[in-house]
């Protein structure tokens, strides 16, 4: 019987697991176990006051609940959507209500039809678009004659796209997609980071014909990104009542302050009292994590201490719909790098979202500042919001006058993959499971930022903690 098979089969009832983390992979990690016919006591412990983690969402403008961070899931990973329809959310996701955006380098241009996260598809999005000068088309123009080998042995995302497509490409479309997305600097961060851009360099192909190639299969297969039609924390919320409901114990306010092998079995001290727990998924950040495993392996938790991090400010705010200028109908813009100055990215909120329009008269806007090696959470909120208002000035042309304003300040939310991130997971995974096979990580913080892929890594830590139950 296969170690698989013999999990499935296994009755775990007599055994406990902890989950240290109670954002969206410690919520999915738990719900997975919970899918087990014989599924072990499970014991959720966070730090904060709430569950959800980096998914949050507030009142903001007279609507219910509006998202302080992630708006959307990927569709195309479908572990997001999975999960949605098993907690009983499959009626209410919706998607964006637009489906173009632009890019502001200088003025305002759509990003371009046929490319793939800024990957020029074909010669024809190339050179239709503004954003590129002459010579930076030119230079896209000649990547399916550059050797395939060049770009493919860096793991500096940067690097490869400039040495395939040129400096243009990476700093004016990819750099800003990307960048944005992850708050980071694509010269500094990992292409595997970005599993499409790493698919497409695995290609045997030109980088142009495997984005054409990525594109036409991708072709009917539905919207790109959805979300619960009240917001994603709707999803944390829904997976969580589900877990409770299946046995689950969920314990906020906690922090837990170290863990220990005692025996056979951990010990996971929180404030007054330890929990003994046969394994343990350690799905908060790399930067707590680092602290809980140091009495384990003090290298490991030295090297994820090392893990490095950007911080992000967003402001929400409301401005009167007669400052709108009503050719922009797209989702929203970023801002290339190299002319940015504060703004990285503005989502028209209430262009992308049906359900975030409030009233005829007024427009939701979400603004994101710093990122990656840019930080500006040192300014106070009246200073953002002065820099928020001086950018938008100028890309957009006009003065908003914000109705209502909400700041978010995500600190350190960002894990940021640098090259030869996959290589040092592993490395710190192989470290723990060699001494304690029952530690398992999980999260964003190691094998894939966005929601989906912390679903999925969620799955497999759960896969892995049962099937160290067995030894
Ligand atoms: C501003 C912003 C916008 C984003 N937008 C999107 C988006 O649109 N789409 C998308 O797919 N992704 C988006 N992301 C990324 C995605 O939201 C996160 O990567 C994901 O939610 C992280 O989930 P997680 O459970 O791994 O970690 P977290 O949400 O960080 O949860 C970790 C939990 O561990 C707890 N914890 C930490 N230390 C301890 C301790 N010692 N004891 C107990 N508990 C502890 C924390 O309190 C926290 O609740 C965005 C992220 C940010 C910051």
């Amino acid at each position: 019987m296969s170690r698989a098979e013999e999990t499935s089969k296994g009755n775990f009832s007599d055994k406990h697991v902890v989950i240290v983390g109670a954002g969206i992979t410690g919520l999915a990690a738990a719900h997975q176990l919970l899918q087990h016919p014989h599924p072990p006591r499970i014991t959720i412990v966070d730090a904060a006051d709430r569950i959800g983690g980096i998914i949050q969402a507030s009142p903001f403008a007279g609507l219910d609940s509006v998202d302080e961070s992630a708006d959307a899931f990927l569709t195309r990973t479908p572990s997001a959507m999975n999960l949605a329809a098993a907690v009983g959310l499959d009626q209410q996701l919706t998607s964006p209500a637009a489906n173009h955006a632009y890019i502001w380098n200088r003025h305002i241009h759509a990003i371009p039809t046929g490319t793939m996260l800024g990957i020029p598809a074909s010669r024809k999005s190339i050179w239709g678009t503004p954003l590129l000068s002459t010579g930076g088309k030119l230079r896209a123009s000649v990547e399916p004659f550059i050797p395939r080998s060049i770009g493919r042995s860096t793991d500096s995302l940067g690097a490869a796209i400039r040495s395939r497509c040129g400096n243009q490409v990476l700093e004016r479309l990819v750099d800003p997609l990307v960048g944005s997305i992850y708050a980071t600097d694509t010269d500094n961060f990992s292409v595997h980071g970005m599993p499409q851009v790493a698919e497409l360099l695995a290609q045997p192909t030109s980088l142009m014909t495997a984005a054409h190639n990525a594109l036409v299969n991708r072709t009917g297969s539905g919207a790109v990104f959805a979300t619960p039609i009240t917001g994603m924390s709707a999803l944390t919320h829904a997976v969580h009542e589900k877990i409770v409901e299946d046995g689950a114990r969920v314990v906020l306010s906690s922090p837990v302050h170290t863990i220990d092998l005692q025996g056979e079995t951990y010990l996971v001290h929180l404030g007054n009292e330890s929990l003994q727990a046969d394994a343990v998924i350690l799905a908060s950040p790399a930067r707590h994590t680092a602290k809980l495993v140091e009495q384990m392996s003090s290298t490991a938790s030295h090297q994820l201490s090392t893990f490095e991090h950007a911080s992000v400010i967003m402001i929400a705010m409301t401005i009167p719909r007669a400052q709108w200028p009503q050719h922009l109908t797209g989702t929203g813009y970023l801002v290339p790098k190299p002319v940015q100055t504060g703004v990285t990215a503005v989502s028209f909120g209430s262009n992308k979202w049906a359900h975030w329009k409030t009233t005829a008269d007024e427009m939701i806007l979400r603004v994101s500042l710093g990122r990656d090696g840019a930080p500006m959470h040192h300014l106070d909120d009246t200073a953002l919001l002065e820099v928020a208002l001086r950018d938008l000035r100028a890309h957009l042309g006009f003065d908003a006058t914000p109705t209502n304003i909400r700041f978010t300040r995500w600190i350190e939310s960002f894990p940021q993959y640098r090259p030869g991130h996959a290589s040092r997971v592993g490395e710190i995974d192989k470290q723990l499971h060699a001494a304690y096979p029952g530690i398992v990580l999980a999260g964003a913080s190691y094998r894939g930022i966005g929601i989906p892929a912390c679903i999925t890594d969620a799955q497999r830590a759960a896969s892995h903690a049962l099937a160290s139950l067995l030894s």
